[in-house]
C-alpha cells in the first residue's frame, strides 16, 4: 500500500507544485530499524524537579548521549524538559525560556518531551493548575514544529519515577514517529513500582503474547514487532484467513489458532488452547476489528450486531475468561485497540464509534482492579494505511491522510510499536491509558 501524494510531492514536478501552490509538505519519516541507537544524536535536557536523577540514570542506561547546557551552533536530536518543578502559573515561563532558543537548533524527526506530575494526583491548588497547562503548550508545539518531530507529554505520578525508562525510549526513539501530541500517565492507577528488563534488545523474550486478526494488516505487523521484540505470538484469525495466519506464524516461530472470536465458545476454547500449549500468556492485543458503515438512518441490525460483537463484546468476553483463569501472568498486559472514530465521532461509524469508545470503557474499568501487577491500555489509531482504510473512497482518503501534523497517513507499524512500548516487562506503571497514534489528527484532539 502506498502513499501515491506523497511520492508524488517528492518528484520534481511535484515539488512545483507545493512550493508555487503551498501544498501539505510530508518529511519522510524515520522509523526504527533493528540494532539502531534509541536517539541518534544528542538530547538536551532541561528544567528542574523531582525527575532530575531518573532522568539521568534512565537516558544512561539507554545509552543517550545527553547535555544540561546546549553548546552554540550544534543540531540536536531531542529535548526533554522536566517540567515537575512547576508548581504555579508563573513557573510556566520556564517552557518558553528552555524552547524558544532550541527550536531552531533541532534536525529532523526531532522529539521533543515534557515530564509532569499527573494533575488529578496534585493536591495543592496552584501546582494542579499550573501542571494542566502542560497540555496545550505541548498539543500547541506538536502543531506547530513540522519537518516530521513529534511533542508529546508524560506525567509520572509521585512514587512512578524509576519506572520511566521504557517509556521514554519509546517516546525518544523513531518508534513513535506518527504519535504526536499524546498525554501519557506513569502510576497514575496500579503499580508504580518498577521491574528490570533482562535484555532490553529483545524485552519480551520467553513471553507469550496472543494477538487477533494477526493475519494481516495492523496485527500482522503486531505479530512481527512482537516477534522481533523477543515475543512467542499465538496468532488468531478467521478460518478464512487461515493460510495467511498459518504461514505467518510459521515464518515468525509462532503458533495459531484459527477461530472466530464472536463465537459463543471463542473465550474458552482460547483459554484452553493457552492452557494446553503455554500454561499462561504474557499479553492479549485485542486488535480483530471490522467497520460495516451506514449513517444511522440506513442502518441495519445485523451491521450494529456484527461490529459490536467483533470490536467490542469479544475482547470483554476473551479478557475476562483469561483473567478468571488466571491465564494471564504477573506483570502481564492487556491492549486494546480503538480508534480516533471512537473519540471523534465519524459520519456513517455510529456503529464501530460506539464499538471503539467501548474500548477505552473497558480500559478506564479495568485499569483500577486489576491484580498482580496486569496492565491495561489502549491505542487509539488515526489513518493507517491499511487494506480496511483502502476501502475508505478517494477523497474521504486524501483528507484523513493530510489531516495530521505530519500531513500523510501512519503505517501499520507506528501501532505495533505503541503497543510493544505498553508489552514491555518495565512499562510497569503504564495503565489505563489511550495514546492515539494518529500524527496529531486534527480530530477531536
Ligand atoms: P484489517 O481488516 O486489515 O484486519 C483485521 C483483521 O481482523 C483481519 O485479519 C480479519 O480477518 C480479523 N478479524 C475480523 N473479524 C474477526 C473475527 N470475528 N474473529 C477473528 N478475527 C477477525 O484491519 P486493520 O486496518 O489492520 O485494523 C486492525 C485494527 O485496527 C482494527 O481493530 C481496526 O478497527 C483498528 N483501526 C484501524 C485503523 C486504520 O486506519 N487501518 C484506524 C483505527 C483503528
Amino acid at each position: 500500500m502506498t502513499d501515491h501524494y506523497q511520492s508524488f510531492v517528492s518528484s520534481p514536478v511535484g515539488r512545483l507544485f507545493v512550493k508555487n501552490l503551498g501544498l501539505p509538505d510530508p518529511t519522510k519519516l524515520e522509523r526504527w530499524t533493528e540494532g539502531a541507537p534509541v536517539v541518534d544524536g544528542t538530547v538536551v535536557t532541561g528544567g528542574s524537579g523531582r525527575l532530575g536523577k531518573a532522568l539521568t540514570v534512565a537516558l544512561d542506561n539507554l545509552g543517550v548521549s545527553n547535555v544540561g547546557v546546549a553548546p552554540e551552533g550544534e543540531k540536536f536530536k531531542a529535548l526533554v524538559f522536566d517540567a515537575t518543578g512547576i508548581t504555579h502559573s508563573t513557573d510556566l515561563i520556564a517552557l518558553q525560556q528552555f524552547f524558544t532558543p532550541l527550536m531552531r537548533s533541532l534536525t529532523s524527526n526531532a522529539r521533543v518531551l515534557v515530564l509532569g506530575t499527573v494533575p488529578e494526583l496534585v493536591e495543592d491548588k496552584a501546582e494542579r493548575v499550573a501542571q494542566r497547562a502542560l497540555e496545550g503548550f505541548t498539543r500547541s508545539l506538536g502543531k506547530e514544529i513540522g519537518r516530521g518531530s513529534t511533542v508529546n507529554l508524560v506525567y509520572v505520578a509521585p512514587g512512578a519515577e524509576e519506572t520511566i525508562e521504557s517509556t521514554l525510549s519509546f517516546f525518544l526513539s523513531p518508534k513513535s514517529a506518527y504519535v504526536s501530541g499524546q498525554v501519557a500517565r506513569l502510576g497514575a492507577t496500579g503499580t508504580t513500582e518498577a521491574a528490570p528488563v533482562a535484555d532490553p534488545a529483545k524485552p519480551l523474550t520467553g513471553k507469550v503474547a496472543i494477538v487477533t486478526g494477526a493475519s494481516r494488516g495492523i496485527g500482522e505487523q503486531i505479530a512481527r514487532v512482537l516477534h522481533r521484540d523477543g515475543a512467542t505470538v499465538l496468532g488468531i484469525d478467521v478460518p478464512q484467513a487461515a493460510s495467511e495466519l498459518q504461514s505467518l506464524m510459521k515464518e515468525l516461530d509462532g503458533d495459531h489458532l484459527t477461530l472466530d472470536i464472536t463465537g459463543k465458545d471463542a473465550p474458552q476454547r482460547i483459554a484452553q488452547h493457552v492452557k494446553t500449549k503455554f500454561g499462561q500468556v504474557h499479553a492479549v492485543v485485542h486488535n480483530a476489528g471490522i467497520t460495516r458503515d451506514k449513517k444511522l438512518a440506513n442502518m441495519g441490525e445485523d451491521r450494529w450486531s456484527s461490529v459490536i460483537a467483533v470490536n467490542l463484546t469479544a475482547p470483554e468476553r476473551i479478557s475476562r475468561e483469561l483473567l478468571d483463569q488466571k491465564l494471564i501472568e504477573d506483570n502481564g498486559r492487556i491492549v486494546g485497540v480503538s480508534s480516533i472514530a471512537g473519540i471523534a465521532g465519524n459520519v456513517g461509524q455510529t456503529n464501530y464509534a460506539a464499538s471503539k469508545a467501548g474500548v477505552i470503557g473497558l480500559v478506564d474499568s479495568l485499569a483500577d482492579d486489576l491484580d498482580d501487577g496486569i496492565t491495561i491500555n489502549a491505542v487509539a489509531p488515526g489513518f493507517i494505511i491499511t487494506q480496511m482504510t483502502a476501502a475508505v473512497p478517494f477523497a474521504t482518503r486524501e483528507v484523513g491522510q493530510r489531516m495530521n501534523a505530519m500531513s500523510q497517513g501512519g503505517l501499520p507499524v507506528d501501532v505495533a510499536e505503541a503497543i510493544a512500548w505498553y508489552l514491555s516487562p518495565g512499562s510497569t506503571a503504564v495503565n489505563g491509558n489511550v495514546v492515539r497514534v494518529c500524527g496529531q489528527m486534527m480530530l477531536g484532539a
